[in-house]
Order: structure tokens, then sequence, then C-alpha cells
């Protein structure tokens, strides 16, 4: 099943575009980003979104709404145009319903009318099969795995591996299952000419912490011997990190674009800048006051 929104035409955004004043404005913001060159290395992700249905939505002191747009609107003004964005999982607020999925398409709808192709990836709060009737399908990804939302992203300098870790809606663990570790493992195998960048809604369990992803050893097991894969990526914790394991591979905390457990964590989104042998990641915090925005962490790849 597709996890990929395609980019629009400049006629169709207009179709898809909310009416009134702020349409305007938004569509200029818009215009201009979609007339920017393509940098084929530039990448923007985010995670833990948590729209709800009703854009006044209020969690923990934030609205959801606000949160989504401002960082959309942080994007489109980035000076080149990113190749694509790619949001970690927790799309919907808490059960993931079909009206939240209606909301989240309509706030994503200006990245896709600036040309950018949207891939998602689900969370312990989405509902696989409400997010697909309700965000519909442009483009259909081809899988194994036909139960679970997994895409490869090829772009000229590394493969992004999409993965499905949502087990049950509103249960917090995450499973990957035995097929879809199966089909990683020969997918990676099958694209070993390139760097491999891993992501996955839930973050490792790790230290007794059993409200991550249940099969981390296994999912380690896959990814660490291949040398070829270089980073693994994951929300869920509502956390900033990047560290770095004992084989050298990087594995990136992705923050939430909504609220954080831990309210001295940020909230916003990163910039990913594939180079030849590494990755750029700056954290745009949605407080520019907050002690990590602008942070910067030039990653290495691992020798191969
Ligand atoms: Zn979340």
């Amino acid at each position: 099943m597709p996890l990929q929104l395609a980019p629009l035409s400049r006629r169709n955004f207009l179709r898809h575009a909310i009416a009134g004043s702020t349409a305007l404005l938004l569509a200029r913001q818009v215009a201009r980003a979609a007339s920017r060159p393509v940098d084929p290395d530039a990448w923007a992700l985010l995670s833990d979104t948590h729209i709800a249905a009703d854009r006044k939505k209020i969690a923990r002191e934030i609205n959801l709404t606000d949160h989504l747009t401002a960082v959309v609107a942080d994007v489109l003004a980035w000076p080149t145009r990113p190749a694509g964005a790619l949001i970690d999982g927790d799309l919907a607020f808490g059960t993931g319903e079909a009206g939240d999925y209606a909301t989240l398409g309509e706030l994503l709808t200006p990245l896709r009318g600036a040309g950018m192709p949207l891939t998602l990836a689900l969370g312990n709060h989405d509902h696989r099969e409400r997010f697909w009737a309700g965000l519909g399908t442009d483009r259909r990804t081809v899988t194994a795995v036909a139960d679970k939302q997994v895409a490869i992203v090829s772009s000229a300098r590394a493969n992004w591996f999409v993965l499905d870790s949502l087990d049950r809606t509103n249960v917090t663990p995450g499973v990957l299952g035995t097929a879809q570790l199966a089909w990683l493992a020969a997918a990676l195998d099958a694209h070993a000419n390139k760097p491999a960048l891993v992501m996955v809604h839930h973050n490792p369990s790790t230290g007794g912490n059993k409200n991550g992803l249940t099969e981390t050893e296994a999912l380690l097991e896959v990814l660490r011997p291949r040398r070829h894969v270089k980073a693994h990526f994951f929300g869920h914790s509502h956390r900033w990190s990047v560290e770095r394991d004992s084989s050298g591979l990087h594995l990136v905390n992705l923050p939430a674009t909504s609220y954080p457990f831990d309210k001295t964590q940020p909230t916003g989104w990163v910039k990913a800048n594939l180079a030849a042998g590494g990755l750029r990641l700056e954290l745009r915090a949605l407080d520019s006051k907050h002690p990590a925005h602008g942070q910067v962490h030039s990653i290495e790849w691992r020798s191969a």
C-alpha cells in the first residue's frame, strides 16, 4: 500500500488550498518555494505531528495544528527546495480517526504544492486502514509486506528505508514482525550499492524501557552487520538526540513537531543534507530561543 503523497500541480494545489485571506499568503509562499531548484541531497525530517480533526485541539498546552503549520512554513522558507519530506509516524492525535487524517492532509498540502513528495510512516497513535482511506493514494509502492506500510525512497546519495512499527492503535510499544524484518534484510542486501538510512517510528527499547520497539535487538542484528546501513532514525519519544552505537551506526531521535513529554526538549523538525561521506543534520526548533535551535550535527558514515 502507498504511504507516499505525490507533489501537486499548481492548479491542483490551488484547488486543495484553503479559502480565505491566509490562502493568498500561503499560495505566495508555496509559489516561491516551488520556483526554487530541487536539491536532491536535502530532506525535511518530521515526526509525531499528532494532528486531530479539530484544528483548535490543545494537548499539553500546545495547539497541534499551529505547530505543524509553523513547521510547514519553515520548510517552505528553506532556501533550497528539499527532494522530499519524511514524517516518522504518530501522524494522528490519539486513535487515528478519519477526520484527523483529513486535517493532516490539508495541513500538508502546501508542501505538496511546492513540489515535495511526502513519505509518511505510521506510529502507535495511527490507524492503518483509516490512514489509507483518509489520505488516499497518488503513487503505489510495491511491497512484499502488503499489510504494512513500508517503502524505499531512493536518492542519488542514499536510500531511505521507511518501516511500519504500528502494532495496535493506541497501544504504546511497537512491533515490526518477522515478515517485515525479513523483507528489510533482503531489501537492504538488494540495495547495498549506496548508504542505507532506516526510519522507524519507535525508538530502541533499551535500559529496561519497554515502551519503544519490542524487537530492538532483532532490528539491530539486521542493521549492524550490513555496513552500508549508516543511520537509524526514530521518533516516538518526542526527544532530539544524535548518538552513535559501538558499531558506528548513527542513532537519530527526531523531535516531535507537536509537544515534548519533557518540557526542556525542543519541538520542530530537522534539516538533513546528504554529503559524499555523511549527513548534516540541523535542528529547527519552533522556539527560536531554545538552546538547541540551529544545533548542527555533521555525522560521518562508518566504513564499509
Ligand atoms: Zn508521538
